[in-house]
């Protein structure tokens, strides 16, 4: 079986949802087909949240059927027969008429502020069934709450859904189709959660080991993962070839085609993850598996909004333990450390979940001594082959980021990453000149 996810714009308009199913029905191949939400939508129900918690209804009422006009329009031109029409119509009515229940709640929680965001692809995935149904495949939706859970961290739960999606798969395996939610999950309280923005991907490859399915599919708007983010550099070109490694690393560090998390569970199985552009379904795309090119350069990719805390030893030169106290007040607040630089002193390390900082400096400033972190920070993310015999690599970094202020440099944590810290307002101009010097990609 395989699994393919579809994100956001590849279900983002009637024509497209038709040529999605054009796409899953053109072999006999058995499919788990995951869909994000409508593009916008997620957008549009985290606004209409934002409009309840600050206890402004009239505001939340008309985004509820400014975005209900656009499903109106939707399924118009979606469904063939007024039998799918019908059903299509119910579907909204149903979903709507439980986002508006949730205006009457006061306070507008947490809680209900992810059942509403949850819509999205509850609304997405019951159009696209009915479309199916229409159209007489052989198809049947599976709701992700039934099997997809995380723990208390927010991590998931891969022997749940494991067990839960073979008992669902031994009652309902027979259907060619099985439609799902991507993003979307059940916290340990049993509450609607989600996977956090983006989700949808991770969804798929959660699945995809689940089941140990042959490859993982996403299909998005584009050709692959490409060598720059192609929203910032203009000249980018798609990559082949990637390692889970490497793929991981970009996903991590902020190629935002796929979830950070996505390439986790589809490496522990080995299953392959192959990235293919629905817009131009014959591009190659890229595969993601064990093999790679032997460029040196492969990818660059760039991660916001990160703060770097400088950490001094009180008890300086010879000080033994220190690093692990240190590391203990990070994994006391559940706060995980992306780049260190050491010296025999001071540590600094760089973080993007600062919900806990307050606490974990005055924690650290029991034993340490600590500079004013940098916030608004962006580490840039160098992935190819960098073997440690090879001379002049990082040479080649340094000259095409001549001209830009360094804050940090990780270089052999692993053979196929080099990471720098630069602040925020750089990071443009550091992927454009990367793009040059690495890649001799040049802006016109
Ligand atoms: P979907 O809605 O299908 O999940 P996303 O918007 O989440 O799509 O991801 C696809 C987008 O990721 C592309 O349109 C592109 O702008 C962006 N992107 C960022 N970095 C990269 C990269 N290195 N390669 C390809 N796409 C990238
Ligand atoms: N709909 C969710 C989001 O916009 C999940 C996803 O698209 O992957 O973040
Ligand atoms: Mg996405």
């Amino acid at each position: 079986m395989q699994v393919w996810k579809f994100g956001g714009t590849s279900v983002g308009k009637p024509e497209r949802m038709h040529s999605i199913r054009n796409l899953i029905t053109s072999d006999d191949q058995q499919k788990i087909i995951v869909l994000s939400a409508l593009s916008g939508t997620t957008n549009a129900l985290l606004s209409i949240g934002e409009s309840l918690k600050s206890d402004q209804p009239g505001e939340a009422a008309e985004k509820i059927e400014h975005l209900k006009a656009h499903y109106d329009s939707f399924v118009r031109d979606l469904y063939k027969t007024s039998e799918g029409l019908t059903k299509g119509q119910k579907i909204i009515e149903n979903e709507f008429s439980f986002i508006r229940s949730l205006t009457r709640i006061k306070p507008f929680t947490l809680k209900q502020e992810k059942e509403l965001v949850a819509e999205g692809e509850l609304l997405s995935t019951q159009i696209f069934q009915a479309y199916l149904e229409e159209l007489e495949h052989d198809s049947i939706l599976l709701p992700a709450l039934e099997f997809m859970r995380i723990d208390a961290d927010g991590e998931p739960e891969l022997d749940y859904t494991e067990r839960k999606l073979r008992e669902l798969l031994r009652a309902h395996g027979d259907k060619k189709i099985i439609v799902t939610q991507g993003f979307i999950c059940r916290n340990p309280r049993g509450e609607v959660d989600n996977l956090k923005r983006g989700g949808s991907d991770y969804t798929a490859s959660l699945i995809g080991g689940a089941i140990r399915a042959d490859e993982i599919q996403i299909w998005t708007d584009i050709d692959g993962m490409h060598n720059n983010d192609p929203r910032i550099v203009k000249k980018t070109f798609p990559i082949r070839a990637l390692t889970f490694e490497e793929a991981a690393e970009l996903a991590y560090f902020g190629a935002k085609i796929l979830h950070p998390s996505t390439i986790t569970p589809a490496k522990m199985f080995g299953v392959p993850v192959r990235l293919k552009n629905t817009m131009d379904p014959t591009a190659e795309g890229t595969l993601i598996a064990n093999k790679t090119s032997d460029q040196v350069f492969k990818a660059i990719a760039a991660k916001d909004s990160i703060t770097a805390l400088y950490i001094h030893s009180l008890r300086m030169l010879n000080a033994y333990g220190f690093l692990r106290r240190i590391f203990e007040v990070f994994e006391k607040y559940k706060t995980p450390v992306d780049l260190i630089a050491t010296s025999e002193v001071s540590v600094s390390v760089t973080i993007d979940k600062t919900d806990n900082l307050t606490e974990l400096m005055a924690e650290l400033r029991t034993f340490c001594e600590l500079e004013e972190p940098d916030y608004d920070q962006a580490i840039i993310c160098i992935v190819g082959n960098f073997s440690a015999d090879q001379a002049g690599i990082a040479l080649q970094v340094l000259k095409a980021m001549e001209g830009i202020p360094i804050r940090m440099i990780s270089y052999g944590g692993t053979e196929h990453n080099i990471s720098l810290l630069v602040h925020g307002s750089y990071k443009a101009e550091a992927l454009n000149a990367l793009n040059e010097g690495l890649f001799e990609l040049k802006e016109a």
